[in-house]
């Protein structure tokens, strides 16, 4: 494996998750770039950018343990770059600011309220902030921090449906987003799905865009076969952590009320209706896990058993945010991290899972499987024939529909 991080980009991206990024005092970021959101559960926090290779990410910049980096980001005009040591390890482009992210709804909310890129699709945190940030006694995730944003304003709380897909329009339009991924906490009753179905069968039926949900795993197991039959593209289940005495400790709220083997059941039940149809829309269901909250041997048994079940693993690397429970703890290093991004290639490739068929979606949050494909010696010849075979003619497919639903909508200004 190529240990320079010059020479590997994934290996930079990861690198940078594990030790943040210090700013230059030549880097003014008012008039580039996407600005620092405090968004998504764990992540999300930092500076959007894209790395050599064409890999998106999401750098932390803000957290006490970035400010210790090895790594600067200085600024020459328009010219970015990553320098170690005084030494220059790659020329970087900050993630385009699209101009909806200056506009408001027709309702006079800031678009960003309904919405916010993360790398290339749209990110919609939807309805009221989690249940467990409300209760008396908080039994949110440990490092979770979406309760934070309550009162910030960094999410609207009510999202119309028309606020929604004006914003979903303008994304499209500006930005090219071929992805919405929706994302809820913990509601009482379980009514997450209920909440989203109206916003998901509306935007498949008038933009063809595909559509993913992630939300707590529903007790009636049945509603998943509703949001496939629906189109919906993706489901993703955050059980967060596989070792089950580390996942009582980091999420006391999603233990008492679901347990990790309704999570996993959950995860099962939903790999399954791949087969089913409708065949014009791909289906997968991820499952989520952070790695660096528990030994790497775990991850990779969670990552192994994932793919087992016909799962794709989505692997986070912790990051310890400024305000929640786990802002003191340190950030992993990035070594023992390496043996888990690899098995998460090869245990994908060995199952001949569809890793990176969705066209034109870069996730910065993430290292994704085949973004760590230069973490393993093993090559796949016939795998990797099969998978970017399977990526161009659904990536033909799909943009060819949502080209149609973008003439035939002609989006609203
Ligand atoms: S379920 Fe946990 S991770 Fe998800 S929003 Fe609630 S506290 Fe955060």
């Amino acid at each position: 494996m190529e240990m320079d991080v010059r020479r590997n980009p994934a290996l930079l991206k990861l690198d940078l998750y594990c030790r943040g990024l210090r700013l230059d005092e030549s880097c003014d970021l008012h008039d580039s770039g996407r600005g620092l959101r405090r968004t998504r559960a764990g992540l999300g926090s930092g500076l959007e950018m894209i790395l050599p290779g064409g890999l998106w990410t999401n750098v932390p910049v803000s957290e006490p343990f970035a400010a210790r980096s090895p790594y600067v980001l200085t600024r020459e005009g328009d010219a970015y770059r990553i320098v170690r040591d005084g030494l220059d390890v790659a020329a970087v482009d900050l993630s385009p600011r699209p101009q909806w992210y200056d506009s408001v709804t027709r309702t006079h909310k800031p678009a960003t309220r309904i919405g916010t890129l993360q790398g290339t699709y749209l990110g919609i945190y939807q309805a009221r902030v989690c249940d467990y940030w409300t209760e008396k006694v908080k039994v949110n995730c440990k490092f979770c921090s979406v309760g934070l944003n309550l009162g910030v304003g960094d999410d609207a709380d009510e999202k119309s449906l028309d606020e929604v897909m004006e914003v979903v329009w303008a994304a499209r339009r500006e930005s090219g987003i071929t992805y919405v991924d929706f994302n809820t906490g913990h509601l009482e009753g379980e009514t997450y799905l209920d909440i989203l179905e109206p916003y998901i069968r509306r935007i498949k039926a008038e933009t063809g865009l595909m559509v993913g949900v992630q939300t707590p795993p529903h007790n009636d197991l049945r509603r998943y076969d509703g949001l496939r039959e629906m189109g919906v593209n993706r489901v993703s289940f955050c059980f967060e952590i596989y070792d089950p005495a580390i996942f009582r400790e980091v999420c006391p709220g999603k233990h008492r009320q679901y347990g990790l083997e309704r999570y996993l059941e959950a995860i099962r039940y939903c790999a399954q209706l791949g087969r089913r149809g409708p065949w014009h829309e791909p289906w997968v269901t991820n499952g989520e896990i952070i790695a660096g909250l528990e030994p790497p041997e775990s991850s990779i048994a969670a990552i192994d058993w994932l793919t087992s079940v016909g799962a794709i693993p989505t692997v986070c690397v912790f990051r310890p945010l400024v305000g929640t429970d786990y802002s003191n703890l340190p950030p992993p290093e990035t070594e023992p991290l390496i043996p888990v991004f690899r098995r998460l290639y090869e245990s994908c490739m060995e199952r001949r899972l569809p890793i990176g068929c969705a066209p034109d979606v870069h996730v910065s949050l993430v290292l994704l499987p085949e973004e760590a494909r230069s973490f393993s010696d093993r090559r796949f010849p016939l795998g990797e024939v099969r998978r970017r075979s399977v990526a161009a003619v659904a990536g033909r497919f799909l943009r060819a529909r949502m080209a149609r639903r973008d003439a035939r909508y002609a989006a609203p200004c």
